[in-house]
């Protein structure tokens, strides 16, 4: 948590003269507009207005979410979202470690002059204003709630900002199951619940959302799913196969995972031809001390965390399957 000073600072910065914007990264995912609007919606039971910014659009099913059709979309209102940024007085920087994660957002980030607050679980944040980084604990929404509680603000958590702060615990933890779901976490996620969030109508919203192409593209990648040496799996998506099934954002989300489902699968990995740019995109997921977010950072260019990381490759999908695999190999996993 943030110190008692750094805590003060804090509060005198949330004022409802100041400009206050949150931004989140790169594809959006369930914890980051989450932590997003639940931060905006306890701000605005605190009579302070905030403007929630995202680098590019986001999935449908977290779109039911509170005021998410509000958030500004930073690739199709570049100009809006510039000048939120460099007219901002306090910066909110919520699930992720670094201006590199936000796209065309970072470099503005960097320039701007607001001051910068972190709020973040990935591994090795950098700098920033002030920096509550803690890779325990399993969700931003969780460390919201904390931060909330150290402001004393605990009354002030209303159905809205339970409803995004359930949301992301719930899709960060995988349904409240990864290894860094903790006791505090389930007590928060009570807490939640009391306070309004609703769990069935949370769950319905964000995950009963399968549409045909969604399941179509499953059945595709899990027909051929390869699993190298017992202990890795290796699933992957085409461009062409992405046209032809009429892909939309989201549709792959959770994907890898069913590689690693896979009784003696230690690590998943899930390759994806961008749709419209020449580069692959990937998700790796792992069990146990293999540290994913060390390899995608040493080989993917990536990160994240150490059982769930992703990265990219600018070799073509069969050449980037390859290298991964040599990877894998001299890794030992
Ligand atoms: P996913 O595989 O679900 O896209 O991402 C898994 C985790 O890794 C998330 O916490 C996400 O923020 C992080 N992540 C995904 N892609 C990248 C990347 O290219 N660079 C870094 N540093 N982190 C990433
Ligand atoms: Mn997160």
């Amino acid at each position: 948590m943030f110190t008692p000073a750094e805590l003060s600072e804090i509060k005198n910065l949330l004022t409802p003269e100041n400009k206050i914007v949150i931004l989140t990264h790169y594809n959006p995912d369930g914890d980051a507009i989450g932590s997003s609007l639940g931060l905006k919606h306890y701000l605005a039971a605190k009579g302070i207005s905030a403007e929630v910014v995202v680098p590019n659009d986001f999935p449908k099913f977290l779109k039911w979410m509170p005021e998410a059709k509000k958030n500004i979309i930073a690739e199709y209102k570049r100009k809006v979202a510039a000048d939120l940024v460099f007219e901002a007085d306090v910066i909110f920087c919520l699930d992720f470690n670094s201006p590199s994660r936000i796209g065309i957002l970072g470099d503005w980030l960097t320039k701007a002059n607001a001051k910068k607050i972190l709020i973040d679980h990935h591994q090795q944040p950098e700098n920033f204003d002030f920096v509550y980084s803690d890779t325990i604990i399993p969700a931003t929404c969780q460390m919201i709630y904390h931060f909330i509680e150290a402001m004393g603000d605990e009354s002030l958590v209303n159905k809205e900002v339970a409803d995004c702060l359930y949301t992301g615990i719930m899709t960060d933890t995988g349904g409240f199951r990864f290894r860094s779901t903790s006791a505090t976490t389930h007590r928060i996620v009570a807490n939640l619940i009391e306070k309004g969030a609703d769990p069935a109508l949370i769950t319905s919203n964000t995950w009963d959302t399968n549409t045909i192409t969604r399941l179509q593209l499953l059945a595709l990648i899990l027909g051929r799913i390869e699993v190298v040496n017992d202990t890795v799996a290796v699933l992957y998506l085409t461009r062409n196969e992405l046209k032809e099934y009429g892909f939309q954002k989201g549709d792959t989300e959770g994907f890898v995972n069913y590689g690693l489902s896979i009784l003696g699968v230690k690590m998943a990995a899930f390759f994806m031809e961008d749709l419209y740019e020449d580069f692959i995109k990937i998700s790796f997921r792992s069990k146990d001390a293999i540290d994913v977010n060390q390899f995608s950072r040493k080989y993917f260019n990536g990160g994240g965390h150490i059982n769930a990381a992703g990265g990219k490759s600018q070799e073509n999908l069969q050449e980037t399957i390859e290298t991964f695999k040599e990877r894998v190999v001299e890794e030992g996993f």
